[in-house]
């Protein structure tokens, strides 16, 4: 008997076709939004794709953008929750979105790593910045500047003004949850 591509469970008079074989019904409402689109030519590794991005999403409905600072942190002050979207440029790894009640947050500050380097015989200043966010069972890094540059660079300053409104916004937000 058939297997769904996705899911394993065996296949009976209704399944849907893709590139590399069939899925259920069940699989097949999550990929194809809701039955809107077609999978015929998809490979599983696709709808893999597809599928993960729904789940995104799903978690993403409940929330409520009001504030955000570039794509790094978002805000919901409705629902008092922020959303980190964790791209992986931003933290080293590749994690799913995740939204923490802003009354979770302990506390947020600026981490900046300093060294020395000679750089053609010159001596200069290099650092990298992140953001430090501690929650309650959690602790999460928003990574500014990932490998170290010249810290009387630009692209250092502009980063560290950027580090310290997110820390003051989270502040905000934080004092907010209290009230
Ligand atoms: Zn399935």
């Amino acid at each position: 008997m058939k297997e769904c591509l996705i899911c394993s469970t065996s296949l009976k008079l209704i399944k849907f076709k893709c590139a590399d074989g069939h899925v259920c019904k069940k699989c097949y409402e999550k990929v194809s939004s809701n039955f809107t689109q077609t999978i015929k030519t998809k490979t599983k590794e696709e709808l893999m794709t597809i599928l993960e991005s729904s789940q995104e999403e799903s978690v993403d409905s409940s929330f409520e953008l009001s504030r955000k600072i570039n794509q790094l942190i978002f805000f919901d002050d409705k629902n008092q929750q922020i959303c980190l979207p964790n791209h992986r440029k931003y933290t080293k790894e590749n994690l799913k979105p995740e939204i923490y009640p802003f009354a979770a947050i302990l506390n947020c500050q600026v981490v900046e790593d300093q060294i020395e380097r000679l750089v053609k015989k010159k001596k200069q200043q290099l650092g990298c910045i992140k953001v430090v966010l501690t929650f309650e069972n959690d602790t999460r890094e928003i990574w500014l500047i990932p490998n170290f540059i010249n810290r009387d660079s630009m692209a250092y300053k502009t980063m560290c003004s950027l580090a310290a409104n997110i820390v003051t916004e989270v502040k905000q937000s934080k004092e907010l949850a209290v009230c």
